[in-house]
């Protein structure tokens, strides 16, 4: 059992205190130890002090994804790197990455918080888990497998891709619990179907986040699978996966409240939203982090609360789906992909012959996401030779793939090609509808 009913039941009022209690500390904390917030907050004229409990949040500056590629990357480390035990990393906005760092102590709460959502999904000692996320800098393999090997799973630390040998490892090492992108469980669902082999398998559930999902992708993954799926949300700034969770009732996520408070903001006035079921930008701050702690980190997913009492017994408020963010990320494959990255690319390349003309056109055919890229060719240096064309095509692939960590079909097309809108150009297409 996984259940620390101490704090997923506690009552909100203590939960708010306890809240405050730790936000005072962790201010303090982040302020003696990370120079950009003590630099901000002395702009702010706002001083540790001044933090008293959790109605003092707002008086903090916020932070941004950009405060991680100014300070890469290590800048916005609280301790020094003989305390950092783990490195992770995502994308960023641009070339940089963001790298963040977990010392023990934090690499012991992210466990709780997978092994929480592990234990809301029902799962026990004698399921076997098969994490289908990808391990490596991405957070989404270990983070599910700390979790599980904290609640004494079983771990099949597969990662992703290999789609056929991912069916065979869950039929014959008995998997019982899938863990991976919902596309990808699509994926592998539909490949189960091909091979034949659906009734060997013996998952009785899924826990699926990473991307957004629409309700209509959760049932065909439970129709075509036969288990439950569970949708989690988490980011690499915060913790990982684990910040919230969905339980049995399948009805919002609860947030770990005993370690992130949330807030939502509107993104324009940047005033904070108050109450259930309205829509806004979710906010985090952690309140126990030691290696890479954060305060007030604008996610940019767009998203609302739920306060009701939930049947499962936690007192944890829960969190949307997330419907959208307040800037241009796109999910590909689960990966964060900027505009800005491409145009970085394709600007460091001018001289060969394109330009910064492009366009991004996402769909979703068979469960698999398409990422296409279309880049308009220079004037002057505009070629009919193919075998150019084709080599400058593969050379942009590769520096794509280098940066973002994904594949994409890059094309090249003749110049003032792509459609502008009001004289500016549509950078994305995304035809996958998911929020
Ligand atoms: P992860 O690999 O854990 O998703 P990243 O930091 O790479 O971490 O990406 C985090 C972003 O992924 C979030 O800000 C959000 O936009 C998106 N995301 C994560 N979980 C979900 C989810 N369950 N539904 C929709 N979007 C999600
Ligand atoms: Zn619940």
């Amino acid at each position: 059992m996984y259940f620390q009913k101490d704090f997923e039941c506690m009552p909100q009022i203590d939960i708010k205190r306890l809240q405050g209690e730790k936000l005072v500390k962790q201010v303090k904390y982040v302020y003696d130890n990370v120079e950009c917030y003590r630099k901000r907050m002395d702009e702010a004229g706002v001083k540790p002090e001044d933090i008293k409990g959790l109605d003092d949040l707002k008086k903090l500056p916020f932070s941004y994804k950009s405060d991680l590629r100014d300070y890469y990357p290590y800048g916005l480390f609280a301790r020094p790197m003989k305390d950092i035990v783990e490195i992770h990393a995502s994308s960023g906005t641009t070339g940089k990455r963001i790298v963040v760092g977990y010392t023990k102590n934090d690499l012991d709460m992210w466990a709780d918080c997978s092994a929480r959502m592990l234990e809301a999904i029902g799962a026990t000692k004698d399921d076997i888990v098969q994490v289908s996320y990808g391990y490596g800098l991405f957070t989404g393999g270990f983070g599910l497998h700390y979790g599980a090997q904290k609640m004494g799973l079983t771990v099949i630390p597969i990662s992703s891709g290999n789609t056929e040998r991912q069916i065979e490892t869950m039929i014959d090492f008995g998997a019982t619990i899938l863990a991976c992108t919902p596309s990808y469980a699509l994926y592998l669902a539909e490949t189960a179907e091909k091979m034949g082999v659906v009734d060997q398998l013996k998952l009785k559930a899924g826990i699926f986040g990473a991307e957004p999902w629409t309700e209509e992708m959760r049932k065909q993954i439970e129709e075509k699978l036969h288990i439950k799926a569970y949708d989690i949300y988490g980011l690499t700034e915060i913790v990982g996966p684990g910040v919230a969770f969905e339980c049995s009732e399948q009805a919002g996520m609860h947030i770990n409240e005993d370690h992130f408070i949330l807030e939502i903001i509107d993104p324009e006035t940047l005033e904070p939203i108050e109450g259930e079921n309205k829509l806004g930008e979710l906010v985090f701050s952690t309140i126990d982090k030691e290696g890479f702690p954060i305060l007030r980190y604008r996610t940019r997913d767009l998203g609302f609360i739920k306060t009701s009492k939930c049947k499962c017994g936690r007192t944890f408020v829960r969190l949307s789906k997330p419907k959208g963010r307040s800037d241009d990320m796109l999910i590909i494959r689960g990966v964060n992909v900027f505009p800005s990255q491409i145009e970085e690319i394709l600007l460091q390349n001018c001289d060969r012959g394109i330009t910064a003309n492009y366009q991004i056109v996402v769909d979703r055919v068979n469960n698999n996401d398409t990422f296409d890229v279309y880049v308009e060719m220079a004037p002057d240096l505009f070629a009919d030779d193919m075998a150019s064309i084709e080599g400058l095509q593969k050379l942009l692939v590769d520096k794509l793939r280098n940066i973002l960590g994904i594949g994409a079909k890059v094309t090249l097309v003749n110049p003032n090609s792509i459609a502008r809108s009001e004289g500016k150009a549509k950078r994305v297409i995304d035809k996958r509808k998911l929020v």
